[in-house]
Formats: structure tokens, C-alpha cells, sequence
């Protein structure tokens, strides 16, 4: 009951900040040394765990910017093997992480959305997006499109806005022994889906063939799993994943 009243008296926007203030309050009783993260360059004891009825994923959440395992990943690649981060390209990201986006906010060419405006500077639907052909150099699309009802649009529109030689970075909770992704009733609840995909919003669990459903006839795919250039302490201390959220799919627009 006070749950629900603490809901409806507060907008959503200001119980996030709420959320953060307490997050990064109580990250002060976990500093240590055990686990590094690099997006914020902190270290702790211990990282969060991250439950969702079905699967507990430890030492997943940095107790302080909140990063997950693919955040930190995707972080450390953007950082060691891109240019995202030179110059001020620009870029568009798609219902951003907090802990990647506060790398960007000098950059004026940033541009980040989401279909809730709660959660980014801009409302936007990728199946819609409101910008020209050929607009940004990269676009980050992490863990979205496995939520999207019309994926293919999405990625239609994905690469109509990437300009030639641009780079859209796509990332998805992959079923690493599926070569088929599952699909089924679009109408099931939401703890069925849990059951079925592994997350209780996902419309779909990606398969290996998730490289097939991204193909466009103008975009070279590649499957990078930039854990291995970490030694195993390093994927420990970091908090890497175990690789079924993390790949990071590399499509550059030819
Ligand atoms: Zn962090």
C-alpha cells in the first residue's frame, strides 16, 4: 500500500532520481577491491546481484553507476577500438544506460532516446525514427530490439540513419545453444514471457540466427566477443558476463 502510494504521489522522474541518490549513497559501504568498473572507475567488494524470478546473475549491477556486465563490455570496446569518443561524431543511442551515456555528455553531436521520455532527453520510436538517411557515424542499440513488436522496421530504420562507414553497435540476450530465434504469441503475460525468453518484456528470445535477422543488403556484420581479449581474473574483477547478453554485433554500413 505505501508502495502504491509512493508510486502515485511522485512522478516517475523524480522517484529515479530518488533511486539513484539511494543507490549511490549505499555504494559507500562497498568499496573494496574485489571488482573493478571501468565506467566509472570505482572499486568495491562486491558487485549487485540481479535477479528476475528465474535466473540470478551475481556480481552483475555496480553498486555506484549501476553498470551491468554488457555495459562494462561494450564500454571498454567502444573505448579501446572505436573513435567513438574522439572528435565528437555523432551519435545515436538508443534507450541509453546511464553509465555510458555521462561519457557522451560533452559531446553536442550526442543524441539519446527512448519511447519513454523518463528515461532519455528525446522521445523516440526506432520503428519511426525522425531523423534524415545517412545522419550519425555510430548508434548504440543495446538490449532493445528483442522488445520491439516490428523488429525488422526497426532495423530498416536503423540503417537508413547510419551514414556510409558509420557503425551500429547491437546487442541482445542471445540463446547461444538456439540457431532459431523463438517467437510466439505476442499476447502472452508477462510471466510467460519470463518463462519462454528469459525476461517478462521481452517479445522474442534471439537465436544464433540473430546476425541473419540484422542483415541488409548495406550492412557487413561482424560477432565480436570482447571478452576474450580480458584473461580470466580480468573477466572476474570486471564482471564481464557469461556471453549470452554481451556480444557485441558490429554492423558497418557500407
Ligand atoms: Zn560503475
Amino acid at each position: 500500500m505505501i508502495k502504491n502510494i509512493y508510486r502515485k504521489t511522485i512522478s516517475e522522474k523524480l522517484r529515479r532520481k530518488i533511486h539513484i541518490f539511494l543507490r549511490k549513497s549505499h555504494s559507500l559501504f562497498l568499496r573494496g577491491n574485489k571488482f573493478y568498473c571501468p565506467t566509472c572507475s570505482q572499486s568495491f567488494k562486491k558487485f549487485l546481484s540481479k535477479g528476475n524470478g528465474i535466473e540470478t546473475r551475481e556480481n552483475s549491477v555496480c553498486p555506484y553507476c549501476a553498470s551491468l556486465e554488457r555495459t562494462r563490455l561494450l564500454y571498454l570496446f567502444l573505448k579501446n577500438e572505436t573513435k567513438i569518443f574522439n572528435n565528437n561524431p555523432k551519435i545515436l543511442h538508443i534507450a541509453p544506460e546511464d553509465a555510458l551515456k555521462k561519457h557522451y555528455l560533452n559531446n553536442p553531436n550526442y543524441y539519446d532516446v527512448d519511447i519513454n521520455p523518463n528515461y532519455a532527453s528525446h522521445k523516440m520510436d526506432i520503428t519511426n525514427i525522425n531523423f534524415d538517411d545517412n545522419s550519425f557515424d555510430y548508434i548504440i542499440c543495446s538490449h532493445v530490439l528483442g522488445h520491439i513488436y516490428n523488429e525488422p522496421l526497426a532495423i530498416n530504420e536503423l540503417s537508413r540513419v547510419l551514414k556510409s562507414g558509420g557503425v551500429l553497435f547491437a546487442l541482445s540476450l542471445i540463446d547461444l545453444n538456439s540457431a532459431q530465434t523463438v517467437e510466439s504469441d505476442l499476447n502472452i503475460t508477462p510471466q510467460q514471457k519470463l518463462q519462454a525468453y528469459g525476461e517478462p518484456d521481452l517479445l522474442r528470445l534471439h537465436g544464433l540466427d540473430f546476425i541473419d535477422r540484422l542483415k541488409r543488403t548495406n550492412l557487413k556484420i561482424d560477432v565480436i566477443d570482447y571478452r576474450t581479449n580480458f584473461s580470466k581474473e580480468e573477466n572476474i574483477k570486471l564482471s564481464l558476463g557469461n556471453g549470452r547478453r554481451e556480444l557485441i554485433y558490429k554492423c558497418v554500413k557500407v
